[in-house]
C-alpha cells in the first residue's frame, strides 16, 4: 500500500522494458513523490519485479517515438528505464517540472509586484504611468 500522503497524479497501463528481448506489463503510477511499476501477475510469475524509482533519483527523462505508443525513458544514477504507454506524452508533461527541481531549489523568481490602475489593468508596480491607459500610477507619491 502506498503512503497515505503521497498523491497519484498519473496511473495508465503500460509496458515496461526490461531489457532487449524481455517486457512486462502492468500499471505505470506517478505520484508526487515516485515512478511506480506494478507489473501484472502474469508476467510478475516469470520473476519480474515491480519498480519504486523516487523522482529525486531520477538524472533525466525523454520521450521518443514508439511503433504504436510513445516511449518514456528514465535515466537514474544505476540504469535506464524505458516504458511505453499511450498517453506517455501526458506523463512526460507531469514528470517533467518534478525531474527539473528535484530539490525544490529552482523556483520561479519572485514575481516582480503589480499594482492595479483604475483602467482595471495591473502594471508593473516600478510604473510611473499605466502602460494601458497612460494615468499616473501612485498618485500620492509625485
Ligand atoms: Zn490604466
Amino acid at each position: 500500500m502506498h503512503i497515505s500522503t503521497e498523491t497519484t497524479l498519473f496511473m495508465q497501463k503500460a509496458i515496461y522494458y526490461v531489457s532487449k528481448p524481455v517486457a512486462a506489463r502492468g500499471m505505470l503510477e506517478l505520484t508526487d513523490r515516485r515512478l511506480l511499476f506494478q507489473v501484472f501477475p502474469f508476467d510478475a510469475s516469470f520473476g519480474i519485479r515491480s519498480l519504486s524509482i523516487d523522482i529525486t533519483a531520477i538524472r533525466g527523462i525523454e520521450i521518443k517515438a514508439g511503433d504504436i505508443h510513445p516511449r518514456l525513458v528514465v535515466d537514474t544514477n544505476e540504469r535506464r528505464h524505458e516504458f511505453m504507454l499511450s498517453k506517455g506524452r501526458e506523463l512526460y508533461d507531469y514528470l517533467k517540472p518534478l525531474v527539473g527541481d528535484p530539490l525544490g531549489q529552482e523556483r520561479m523568481p519572485p514575481e516582480t509586484p503589480e499594482i492595479s490602475c483604475g483602467c482595471g489593468k495591473a502594471a508593473d508596480a516600478r510604473f510611473a504611468f499605466c502602460p494601458w491607459c497612460g494615468a499616473r500610477l501612485r498618485a500620492g507619491r509625485d
